[in-house]
């Protein structure tokens, strides 16, 4: 079976790991956390980098740093994963969900102005398989309306919008090492920050300027403001220090296999079988994930059990989260659901992962050609 995803490792880990072992320092901000975030800060321009232990508490650091209050509104997408509303809800306020874009499955940004109210306070946009929300007109509604700008870019590291790196666009950049992510570290992120905040490192050291006590700064540290342990372990930033040193070798055999699926399936879609992905003008994206779209959740269910019959594991994505519990619980969304349910349950995403063969994405592509032999499904 070929399976959908496996975890990145590129043989450098192991000695990395051992490394920080040995140097008897293995809790968190040791020198494979600084290596990284050095990585990160001259690989994205970003002003300020910080490892987290995980892409969904870099989301929970932006919303603190965003001084949410009750009641306050964030506009979003509902077609997202769980944690880019609960770090919102958690901060106290209320997921606004608006529509997505077929053809990118990121937030319709022609939506978001009428959402906007009074109460509104945040953006938060998620770069939905590593391909850019189209920032510049949501940077101008939020400018004009006085909003803060949270990108959810766990799936964007290496992505680019207009040359600009993703999660440093917006005010608040989330980036994933969650082993399902095109770099990991078993579970982690890093949040990324557009100007400096000397509030950040407070709220991932516990809420006290521990940081600054570990750079002779001051001379004792103390409880400062709201926080939490927002810092990995050296042993993880070690694992994740091997692969951010050939990001671009990764990235390079991610994209290759992406472009063979869009190659062996694009007569598929001009026949009128599938539907493909849309890079935008513009974006230049990071082979995180490559999907089609089948005619409809039946026809995909069919097609789901057909290529794990033929040996390759495919799944689909996102259950809207306005249509889950805790989505009607906490949230609303605000004009019409024209693609977001509908588009969600047509998507199934196929096996890519770095170091998945020629041999193995042609396998599954030739799977795909297979089901929809003899022309569209009725
Ligand atoms: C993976 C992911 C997250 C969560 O990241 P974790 O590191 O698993 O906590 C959040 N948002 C999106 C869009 C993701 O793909």
């Amino acid at each position: 079976m070929i399976p959908f995803n496996v975890p990145p490792y590129c043989g450098r880990e192991d000695a990395y790991v051992l490394e920080a072992i040995h140097s008897h320092k293995i809790c968190g901000d040791g020198a494979f956390t600084k290596k990284c975030h050095a990585w990160l800060e001259e690989h994205t321009g970003a002003a300020k980098a910080l490892l987290t232990t995980s892409g969904t508490h870099a989301l929970d650091m932006a919303a603190l740093l965003c001084r949410l209050e009750p009641g306050d509104e964030v506009i979003l997408p509902s077609y997202t994963f769980s944690s880019t509303a609960n770090a919102f809800v958690l901060a106290g306020a209320v997921p606004v969900f608006v529509d997505i874009r077929p053809d990118t499955m990121n937030i319709d940004e022609t939506l978001i102005e009428e959402a906007v109210t009074d109460r509104t306070k945040v953006i938060c946009v998620m770069h939905y398989a590593g391909v850019a929300c189209e920032m510049d007109t949501i940077l101008d509604i939020a400018r004009r309306h006085g909003l803060l700008v949270v990108e959810d870019a766990a799936q964007g590291v290496m992505s680019t919008y207009k040359g600009r790196p993703l999660g440093t666009i917006g005010d608040y950049g989330c980036y994933s090492f969650h082993e399902t992510k095109n770099y990991s570290m078993g579970e982690g992120g890093a949040i990324l920050l557009r100007v400096d905040d000397p509030r950040a490192e407070v709220i991932r050291e516990k809420g006290t300027d521990r940081a600054r006590f570990l750079r002779g700064q001051v001379d004792k540290y103390t409880w400062e403001d709201l926080g939490s342990s927002y810092l990995p372990s050296e042993l993880n930033a070690a694992y994740l220090y091997g692969q951010l040193e050939i990001a671009d070798e990764i990235n390079a055999a991610r994209l290759h296999a992406w472009e063979l699926y869009r190659e062996m399936l694009a007569p598929l879609a001009e026949a009128g079988c599938i539907e493909l992905p849309t890079v935008p003008e513009g974006c230049v994206h990071n082979g995180h994930m490559f999907y089609l779209k089948a005619k409809d959740i039946t026809e995909r269910t069919k097609l789901i059990a057909h290529l794990r019959a033929h040996g390759v594991q495919s799944v689909f994505h996102y259950v809207p989260l306005h249509s889950a519990a805790a989505g009607r619980r906490f949230g609303r969304f605000h004009g019409e659901d024209r693609y977001t349910t509908r588009e969600s349950e047509r998507l199934l995403r196929l096996p890519m992962y770095y170091g998945l063969t020629d041999s193995d994405t042609a396998k599954a592509a030739e799977a795909v050609i297979g089901f929809y032999q003899g022309g569209p499904a009725t």
